[in-house]
């Protein structure tokens, strides 16, 4: 039965006469229905005419205890009623001194938060910051950074260009700096029989040369560990990042980890670069950081590093680097809440069974005959879709066959949104299993439907 959605139509209309949205040709609204959202509640979002939609994408990776969360709603209702925002230079604020205590807890080695208001910013600060740290320390020429193929950092010009997604990159090259760029350890790329350790180890030769030829040039290297989620949700193994902390530290570069989408549980463990045993020099967190509730980043960075820009003011060596609400005390008091949950919650230990589940349920989407890999980290898991599942020949991706199955899952009320070819799902983490099997149900379904031509 088709759901009406005639109640949303008045809202539909404002919002197309003015609002231009992100990541959209807006012309795609001509067909594609918008969805203007009155309500959430746990993994649902409702629209005005009553329609339901299983958030199966935690709202852009953002979300990771349901919306309009009891807890984080009480939170920041009672920050409110003290403080809303204050300039973080030369003030400062209870839930910002918490919530740095409470983060260099958790990352043990990183003595120093840098905070910041969305992922592309914190991604901007670590660049600027490990450029300026080398600089202060009399190596000038170290300015250049490594990246990975099919890396995705943010939008802002610096972290677009340490990305490497060519849909959001290739128009904007004239503008960007010049990066050099290594094979990314991707396992969906492992030969037959290959474990994802042994080709994440082959794949490391190229940044170990890279490192051996540039390392004079290069300030940092940048990484999302384990999973290159806006690059069709890529994986690779732990090892990587264990060659990569030796390499860096042989030849003298930074490391600076970008768990931004990856970070407070979302490959299994609360920071991807725990389960490589290894201390990135930068980690640049935001999206799940407040729980998903209000922009916040952060960067946490070492001793070492805050060292390097401890002067007296006239020899210019500070971090001049600012944004209005930086540090925000209803984002912080967000993000200290979102804190306690994992805490009380046992949240990682509690989704290992969930992960469990879901990966269960959509590895029986392995045997469909245009599916090419079903593939898991923690609690993302994904599905490769191809034309022809013996040689992996991919779909054309003029015939966005993704979003047939967005609509698809709209008309079944489970917020989907495969990029390019691959299904993902990244739900928030107070999904049920019964939930679980309809997100995954509601897929198999928009897969039959987008490749049955
Ligand atoms: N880094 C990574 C790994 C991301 O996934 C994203 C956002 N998808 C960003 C940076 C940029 O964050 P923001 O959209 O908040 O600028």
């Amino acid at each position: 039965m088709k759901r009406s959605t005639e109640a949303n139509d008045p809202y539909v209309a404002r919002d197309l006469a003015h609002v231009w949205h992100p990541c959209t040709q807006m012309k795609d609204h001509e067909q594609l229905p918008m969805v203007p959202i009155r309500r959430g509640s746990g993994v649902w979002l409702e629209d005005f005419a009553g329609n339901r939609y299983l958030d199966a994408i935690s709202s852009w990776w953002v979300n990771l205890f349901g919306h309009a969360n009891r807890r984080i709603n009480a939170a920041i209702t009672r920050q409110l009623e003290s403080l809303e925002h204050v300039i973080l230079a030369g003030f400062t604020h209870k839930p910002v001194i918490a919530l740095s205590e409470a983060l260099t807890k958790l990352a043990p080695g990183l003595t120093r938060c840098f905070y910041a208001d969305n992922g592309s910013s914190a991604v901007e600060v670590a660049l600027k910051m490990s450029f300026h740290a080398w600089r202060n320390a009399g190596h000038t020429a170290k300015r250049r950074f490594i990246t990975l193929t099919n890396s995705y950092h943010g939008e802002t010009l610096g972290a677009l260009a340490v990305g490497d997604v060519e849909l959001y990159k290739s128009t904007y090259k004239p503008l960007l700096m010049d990066v050099i760029t290594v094979p990314s350890p991707d396992c969906y790329e492992r030969e037959t029989g290959e474990s994802w350790a042994e080709h994440s180890r082959r794949k490391f030769a190229h940044m170990e040369a890279a490192l051996a030829e540039h390392a004079h040039e290069v300030a940092a290297v940048i990484v999302e560990p384990l999973v290159q989620c806006a690059g069709n949700m890529r994986m690779y193994d732990p090892v990587y990042l264990r060659l990569l902390r030796d390499a860096c530290n042989r030849h003298r570069v930074h490391l600076i980890a970008d768990e931004i989408a990856v970070g407070f549980g979302r490959t299994g463990t609360m920071f991807a670069c725990e389960q490589a045993g290894i201390q990135p020099d930068f980690l640049c967190l935001s999206k799940g950081l407040t729980g998903g509730y209000l922009p916040l980043s952060v960067v946490l960075t070492t001793e070492a590093i805050y060292a390097a820009f401890y002067d007296e003011y006239v020899k210019l060596n500070a971090f001049l680097h600012s944004h209005s609400y930086t540090g925000n005390p209803l984002a912080c008091a967000a993000a200290l809440a979102s804190l306690a949950i994992f805490r009380e919650d046992e949240i990682i230990e509690r989704n290992r069974a969930l992960a469990a589940h879901m990966g269960a349920r959509a590895r029986e989407l392995e045997s469909h005959p245009h599916v090419a890999e079903v593939r898991q980290t923690g609690m993302i898991v994904a599905v490769e879709l191809v034309r022809n599942r013996t040689t992996r020949e991919p779909y054309d991706w003029r015939e966005r066959r993704g979003l047939r199955i967005y609509k698809h899952g709209l008309e079944r009320g489970v917020l989907l949104r495969p990029i390019g070819n691959v299904v993902y799902f990244m739900p928030p983490y107070v999904i049920t299993p019964e939930e679980i099997d309809l997100m995954v149900e509601v897929a198999r379904e928009g897969i039959e439907i987008a490749t049955c031509d």
